[in-house]
């Protein structure tokens, strides 16, 4: 039986581990990627890179240290958590690292870090620009369009403040809303009154076209077609959370993030969570990292508390 398993390896579940490793836990992280969302590197002509967070070089130290401890982690697909006498069992798919099509690890503890997926446009053209002038988190990339020209999709909050954040940096902001939305909210009206903001409400996308990278966004509305061009298309049609495998098992807000304390604590005893999968305030790399960190911590006293019958901490490494 494991002391902790850390579910997810991006930014939340990786520092978690490396965490867990320093307190010398029997620890397992099970994940379909080593670090998450990190990969997903945004490439721009032209462009002052230093000008945003870049998770990828924040992770690198610690996706290199869980590669290397082959022992501490298993890729692979969790599809189910479920409660035993003791602690918790982790069903999975069955990754490349096993043999068997489905694999059960036991644990006293769990830190949930899956992360969230985003929503895409699912139109022609969108996969051939993935992060190539075709964007996905303004509150990350924001910085870089100084005095350029942007689009952004979606009608929902975050599309509306991922335009508003824009319009105070970038030349020009186009806003396609397919629905009205959330556009009478506070952000809404205030880019009706920005002077360098256009929306184009009851359009939608259609198709991205470019050539190395992303250069217009083909929407239509009724019949009426247009090509808009930019140097940045934001697509911003909200996130879902990774955390089907526990549904039922804990408390969540309503879009399914999972409900935390300010110790990481879920609403059942032992089992963890961290980073953009819970309700915690905003999506970045760096509070992922704090969020495992913490998260890991918590887990750690948890097993201390355990009673002295059931180990509380295996001595593997002793
Ligand atoms: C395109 C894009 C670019 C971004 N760029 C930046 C940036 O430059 N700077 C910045 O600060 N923030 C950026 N962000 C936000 C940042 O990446 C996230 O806030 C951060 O990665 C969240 O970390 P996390 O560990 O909570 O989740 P994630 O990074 O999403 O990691 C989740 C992990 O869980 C695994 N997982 C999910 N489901 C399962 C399952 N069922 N079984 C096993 N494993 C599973 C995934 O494979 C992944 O390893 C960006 C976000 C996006 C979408």
């Amino acid at each position: 039986m494991y002391d902790l398993i850390i579910i997810g390896g991006g930014p939340a579940g990786l520092t978690a581990a490396v965490y867990a490793i320093r307190k010398r836990l029997n620890v397992l992280l099970i994940s379909k990627d080593l670090g998450g969302k990190t990969n997903f590197r945004l490439q721009l002509p032209d462009v002052e890179k230093h000008l945003v967070i870049n998770g990828e070089e924040t992770v690198n130290r610690f996706v290199n240290e869980i590669r290397y401890l082959d022992f501490a982690r298993n890729i692979d697909k969790v599809e189910r958590v479920e409660e035993m006498p003791g602690g918790y069992r982790v069903l999975t798919r069955g990754g490349k690292e096993h043999e068997n099509p489905q694999a059960t690890y036991e644990t006293r503890a769990i830190i949930l870090a899956t992360g969230t997926r985003g929503r895409f446009l699912d139109v022609a053209g969108e996969k051939n620009y993935l992060m190539r002038g075709l964007c996905f988190s303004a509150m990350s990339y924001a910085p870089l369009f100084i005095e350029k020209t942007t689009i952004v999709v979606g009608d929902d909050e975050l599309a509306l403040r991922a335009a508003m954040e824009l319009s105070l940096i970038a030349k020009h902001v186009t806003l396609i809303a397919p629905t009205h939305g959330k556009l009478d909210n506070v952000y809404g009206q205030r880019l009706r009154k920005a002077n360098n903001v256009l929306i184009l409400e009851g359009y939608s996308a259609k198709e991205v076209k470019g050539d190395v990278y992303a250069r217009s966004l083909i929407v239509a509305k009724n019949g009426d077609t247009r090509e808009l061009h930019a140097d940045a298309i934001f697509v911003e049609l909200g996130l879902k959370p990774n955390s089907e495998m526990v549904h039922g098992l804990v408390e969540m807000e309503a879009d399914g993030r999972i409900k935390i304390d300010a110790q990481n604590r879920t609403s059942k005893t032992g089992l963890f969570a961290a980073g953009d999968v819970t309700n915690i305030y905003a999506e970045q790399v760096l509070i992922a990292i704090g969020e495992g960190a913490k998260a890991a911590l918590s887990a750690y006293e948890y097993l201390l508390t355990l009673p002295i019958e059931e180990p509380a901490i295996s001595n593997v490494w002793r």
